[in-house]
């Protein structure tokens, strides 16, 4: 099978957020496990560079701009995954965000770069680039993409589509006008297709075009159907729930994994937990708070944004005055957020560490560290830090809602009782909701035989990429024998 993924950014190429991490991993897991890919992306300002082997193989002619598009093939750092870099540097070769300008506004023409680009993977899929590579499959990532499966439903002869939705709330937006100056067909002009409020909308091409759609967790993908979370397109994705998947994200075990993982102090397993209170101790100190083995220690690591839900852990502090645990945090982003969570320690500086900024080992440590992590988002399409925390023996307390619903399995009797708890679980992302299961963990913290079965179980989950890589296999096989139904 010949599968061309095409995304915006790759981790570690380029990085922004999750897709870049699937974009990174999927790819090469699904290589790994015998299918002919190419991962295609824009070639951004140092990205050749990072590439191993880099090298020009071919010039080809792309709608939108005079020049040819030229075309740099080479490995991906640590693996032998084939990337296609298209290179045309008066739309990517700039330094900084992919996206975003340094004024902080979008780049002016972010729809110009990536419908060039969406017309590229469409000459590279179609071998109209002269490579003798032509693609079974072409699996399209959020609005940077979108308009792949778009211009490819004008194709006579095309490969199966499949688009991929990290994150709804970015829809590629621009201004009616564009349609046109674009040269993107006048009956796309409609809600029935690219059409949004008045607007044009780069990622209805892969909701409305794409043979089927997928995103990243089974819950969010019933979910995104409904007003509450389909940030207005909940009609059209209900409409076509019967081609719409969820399949789990992965996490790559070779850089979390507690018995090796270089940025601890001490390692563990699941034979031997000892090296977790070393890890403990050593954050305790790191963070600033007494060393004390006995208390609890609860986590979260994240962005400081609405949809991770800090504000309702800054809601709970009142659990702080019966019960003696301690709380660290580490994230960055609304200023609002961080002065709140400055205060929080103020309040209770010998129990509240706080890390303002973006620290890649201390979060090691601290998912290591922690006796418990705390996920209460709002949203959230598919999630990685209650992953890491279950590997890493940290039963994770969690909103029941998209990846968290579907990863995390609540210490209720039952689930105790048949030894499947992983962690905590509540149904409404309130303070109350959040301050009662906090207090089942810590009760069930006070019954070690229990908490030790709980961390067990959760350490012998696998939510690995390769688990996840085998599910987009058989999506990918049933997509081609549809379309071969045709
Ligand atoms: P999202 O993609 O919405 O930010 P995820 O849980 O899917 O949330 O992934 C977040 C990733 O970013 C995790 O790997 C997490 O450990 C990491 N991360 C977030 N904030 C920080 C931070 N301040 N320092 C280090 N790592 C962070």
């Amino acid at each position: 099978m010949k599968l061309l993924f095409a995304a915006s950014e790759a981790h570690p190429l380029i990085k922004t957020g999750g897709l870049g991490d699937v974009a990174g991993a999927l790819p090469r897991a699904l290589l790994e496990a015998g299918l002919d890919v190419k991962l295609v992306l824009p070639n951004y300002a140092g990205a050749a560079e990072r590439l191993k082997g880099a090298r020009a193989i071919a010039e080809f002619p792309v709608h939108g701009r005079a020049a040819p598009a030229r075309l740099i093939e080479g490995r991906m750092p640590g693996s032998r995954l084939p990337v296609w870099l298209v290179d045309a540097p008066e739309f990517f070769a700039r330094e900084g965000h992919p996206y975003v300008a340094p004024n902080g506004q979008d780049w002016p023409d972010n729809a110009q770069r990536f419908a060039w680009f969406a017309r590229a993977v469409v000459e590279l899929a179609q071998d109209r680039a002269g490579l003798g590579w032509r693609a079974d499959l072409v699996h399209a990532n959020d609005w940077q993409t979108g308009l792949v499966p778009a211009l490819l439903s004008l194709e006579p002869d095309r490969p199966a589509t499949l688009f991929t939705i990290h994150n709804l709330a970015y829809q590629g937006l621009f201004d009616a006008g564009m349609l046109h100056a674009l040269d993107l067909p006048p009956e796309w002009w409609s809600m029935h297709a690219l059409e949004f409020h008045g607007r044009l909308s780069f990622i209805k091409g892969g909701l409305v075009f794409a043979d089927w759609l997928s995103t990243v967790s089974p819950t969010y993908a019933r979910e995104i159907t409904t007003p509450e979370f389909g940030c207005g397109l909940e009609g059209l994705l209900a409409a076509r729930s019967d081609r719409l998947s969820g399949i789990l994200n992965g996490v790559d075990y070779r850089v979390w994994n507690p018995a090796r993982d270089p940025y601890l102090p001490a390692h563990y397993n699941r034979k031997s937990l000892e090296g977790k209170a070393a890890c403990k101790a050593a954050l305790q100190k790191e963070m600033g708070l007494p060393r004390k083995p006995d208390v609890p220690l609860f986590a979260h690591i994240g962005r400081l944004v609405e949809q991770k839900g800090v504000d309702l852990i800054l809601e709970c502090l009142s659990l702080f005055r019966r019960n003696r645990m301690q709380l660290v945090v580490l994230g960055s982003g609304d200023p609002a957020l961080e002065s709140a969570l400055r205060a929080a320690r103020a309040g209770f500086p010998r129990r509240i560490g706080i890390h303002i900024g973006y620290d890649e080992g201390l979060a090691h440590r601290i998912e290591a560290g922690a006796d418990a992590f705390l996920m209460p988002s709002r949203f959230e399409p598919c999630g990685l830090n209650q992953l890491y925390s279950l590997r890493y023996a940290t039963p994770p307390i969690v909103h029941r809602t998209g990846g968290l619903a579907d990863t995390v399995v609540d210490a209720d009797d039952v689930h105790i009782a048949d030894r499947t708890a992983t962690g905590f679980v509540f149904d409404e992302p309130t303070p109350a909701a959040l301050r009662t299961a906090w207090r089942r963990a810590l009760k069930l913290y006070r019954q070690p035989r229990l908490w030790r079965r709980i961390q067990k179980t959760g350490m012998r989950q696998d939510f690995s990429w390769q688990r996840s890589a085998g599910e987009y296999i058989a999506l990918y096989r049933r997509l081609l024998a549809l379309r071969s139904g045709v």
